[in-house]
C-alpha cells in the first residue's frame, strides 16, 4: 500500500497517502514520513481511536 521508499540518504521518496483522507503526500527526502495531509487529520484519527477505546469500555 505505501508507495514512498526509503532511499539511500536516509529520506522517503515518494508519495503516502494520508491515514485520514487518503490524500497523496509528496515525502520529498523527509527522513520522518508524514502520515497526514494536514495537521486537523492527525488530530481526528486520534479522536476516533479514543472514542473506540472509551466505547469499548462501555
Ligand atoms: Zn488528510
Amino acid at each position: 500500500m505505501a508507495r514512498a521508499r526509503l532511499g539511500d540518504d536516509g529520506g522517503y521518496h515518494g508519495d503516502l497517502p494520508c491515514r485520514w483522507c487518503d490524500t497523496l503526500i509528496d515525502q520529498a527526502g523527509r527522513r520522518r514520513p508524514r502520515l497526514y495531509c494536514r495537521t486537523s487529520h492527525r488530530w481526528k484519527t486520534y479522536g476516533a481511536r479514543v472514542a473506540a477505546v472509551v466505547g469499548g469500555m462501555f
